[in-house]
């Protein structure tokens, strides 16, 4: 090791004894996400030293940055909540939503894993989350779906504990805090935002909580009683330190070393310097996917696409994939994400997604012909997916218009506009003004200035209408299921997604084709391991969360899906670059 590399390193990893690296642990993480902290927790328990590095200056990725539900069928909580599951019903669901997508050794991996992954981060580590019995999985209609239980969430988290290391965490997206400040769990922003009983009260003690966190309030706007993504984060950063497991930040991936077709550590970047990490067992890369990146866009997700137009970490731009792409690994799914249909606030640095607006009463969702064209409240990712499918020049819906009224405004928020009982037009008057939000007297007004046919809107308007009416939606079935009733509002009959469109005036914002991130990258098998094209594993290299094909296929089947398995393959890696037969 040369002078300078040593004193980066200062003593927090051993030298190598092996020439030609500067330093040596068992198991090297990229990537600090919750699928990465939790390979890195249980392999250090597991017995390695370990060593997790992050490219930016800010832990936590787009995990961190979330509401971080983790998906886990058949966990410890739900017969607590009165909820069955099984490892047989959670195999049948899953077949029935990646049809086929996925090999069923990797589905079995995950349903056999993902509760003991859960168990051992509850009992050993800082981690607490709370089940979510009223969450349902996104198809109620597969055989093997339940009505709840499967989805959890953190609690929330007392980042006191974690003192100036709190603020090195990234962020939660603003979406997921309440007049960009306050954290709220799922069910909290559920109660507050769809006007439940016991919604204003509880905002209230978030509120009297947040401006009492003296002396603090004079330092950071950051809210020290996170929920979601922080709280998390925080838990798994805490349970690191117990640990003394170091976390590097700055300190990019920038290529794998490899010695006679096994991965034997990485070459990254710190201090503007190159360092040679020797992993003995194997490095893991935790590293999320491309959403960041506009090149790897244009060239692998579907037209049109922009990188504005995520809601995840804008710093996720797929190095470490196309290291692994030049190693021989295979790739998978690369056309696909964790779609969503977006908002683009301007000012904002990430775009916040439409999930509970889409579901809300009084709103449609329509092309530039005025025409519906899916299930509003269906799961986001079918939202994208049909805005690609109807997409074409004869009928844009990239982006398509969320349409809404009066009655609307009054009662439910919008992107970053909470209703307007509590924020009446000319208290968000900028959201007007710089054009984010359209507003008009009558519809056709508001179809000349979103430059969409006026007919068309009427005509959907009106069938709209008549559906509210009957509660049956006639053309999309919106509001049939009870995943679509879940964010709908439960004080609106016959249909709780359903309430005419009709009370000027008329307000409309436009959503794009985005996504949480995306789900495309190295081919793995059950045990994490890199694939090459020719179906091998790529010994000593693993990858887990969004750098990987994701395990859920084409699908998003219930809230969770994405950090459940990230998490679980995470704790999979780790023992399986641990074993004493690994290869
Ligand atoms: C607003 C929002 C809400 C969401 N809600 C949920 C939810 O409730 N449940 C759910 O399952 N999913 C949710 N998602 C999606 C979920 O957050 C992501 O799919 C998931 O966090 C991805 O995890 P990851 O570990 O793959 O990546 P990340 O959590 O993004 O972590 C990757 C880390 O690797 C770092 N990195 C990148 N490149 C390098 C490199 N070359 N070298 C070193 N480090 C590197 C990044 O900076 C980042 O910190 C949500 C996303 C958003 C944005």
């Amino acid at each position: 090791m040369t002078e300078a590399n040593a004193a980066a390193f200062a003593g927090e990893v051993s030298e190598s004894s092996v020439p030609g690296f500067d330093a040596e642990v068992d198991v090297l993480v990229v990537g600090t996400g919750a699928g990465g902290m939790t390979a890195a927790l249980k392999a250090h328990d597991e017995g390695g030293r370990v060593l997790v590095i992050e490219k930016t200056d800010q832990y936590g990725g787009s995990s961190a940055m979330s509401s971080c539900l983790l998906w886990l069928p058949n966990n410890h909580l739900m017969p607590e909540l009165g909820i069955d599951d099984s490892a047989d019903d959670a195999m049948t669901y899953l077949r029935g939503t990646t049809k086929g997508a996925v090999a069923e050794a990797r589905l079995e991996a995950f349903v056999a894993r993902g509760p003991e992954m859960l168990r051992y981060l509850v009992d050993q580590t800082q981690v607490e989350v709370v089940g979510l019995p009223e969450y349902p999985d996104y198809y109620p209609g597969i055989e093997g779906s339940k009505p709840g239980g499967r989805s959890v969430e953190p609690a929330h988290f007392n980042a006191k504990l974690l003192g100036d290391d709190f603020l090195a965490m990234r962020s939660q997206n603003l979406q997921m805090q309440v007049m960009g400040r306050l954290g709220m769990t799922a069910v909290e922003a559920r109660m507050v935002l769809t006007g439940q009983p016991g919604g204003i009260a509880l905002f209230a003690k978030l509120i009297f909580k947040y401006c009492f966190d003296i002396p603090w309030r004079f330092r950071s706007k950051r809210d020290r009683n996170p929920s979601g993504g922080n709280a998390l984060i925080g838990m798994l950063r805490l349970s690191l330190r117990d640990r003394d497991v170091p976390i590097w930040l700055k300190t990019p991936a920038r290529d794998l070393l490899i010695d006679d077709g096994r991965v034997v550590g990485l070459e990254v970047e710190r201090e503007g310097r190159s360092f040679r990490i020797r992993a003995a067992r194997g490095v893991i890369f935790a590293a999320g996917g491309f959403e960041g990146s506009q090149p790897m866009r244009d060239k692998y997700l579907p037209n049109p696409t922009r990188a504005e137009w995520t809601c995840g970490n804008s710093y996720n731009t797929g190095e470490v994939i196309e290291m692994g792409i030049k190693a021989g690994a295979a790739v998978d799914l690369m056309d696909d994400a964790w779609w969503g249909p977006t908002s683009v606030v301007p000012g904002e640095e990430q775009a916040r997604m439409l999930v509970i607006e889409k579901s809300l009463p009084g709103s449609i969702l329509v092309s530039q012909q005025g025409k519906r064209f899916v299930n509003e409240a269906a799961p986001y990712v079918d939202i994208v997916n049909a805005m690609y499918a109807h997409h074409s020049d004869a009928d844009s819906c990239i982006p398509a218009y969320f349409v809404f009224d009066a009655t609307y405004r009054k009662k439910y928020m919008c992107g970053p506009v909470l209703q307007g009982s509590a924020t009446p037009d000319w208290m968000v008057r900028k959201f007007f003004r710089d054009g984010y939000m359209k507003k008009a007297d009558t519809l056709e007004n508001l179809a000349a200035q979103l430059g969409v046919d006026a007919d068309g809107l009427r005509d959907s308007v009106e069938r709209n209408n008549e559906y509210a009416r009957t509660g049956v939606d006639l053309d999309f079935q919106r509001g049939d299921n009870i995943y679509d009733q879940y964010y709908g509002d439960a004080k609106v009959e016959p249909n709780p997604c359903l309430a005419p469109i009709e009370k000027a005036p008329f307000y409309a914002i436009e959503a794009f084709a985005g996504e949480l991130g995306t789900k495309g990258g190295l081919l793995v098998d059950e045990r994490a391991r890199v694939l090459t094209t020719g179906g091998e594993p790529i010994p000593g290299l693993y990858a887990i969360g969004n750098c990987s094909s994701a395990v859920m296929g084409r699908s998003y089947p219930g809230a969770g899906a994405t950090i459940g398995p990230a998490a679980t393959f995470g704790y999979i890696a780790a023992l399986d670059c641990l074993a004493k037969n690994a290869s």
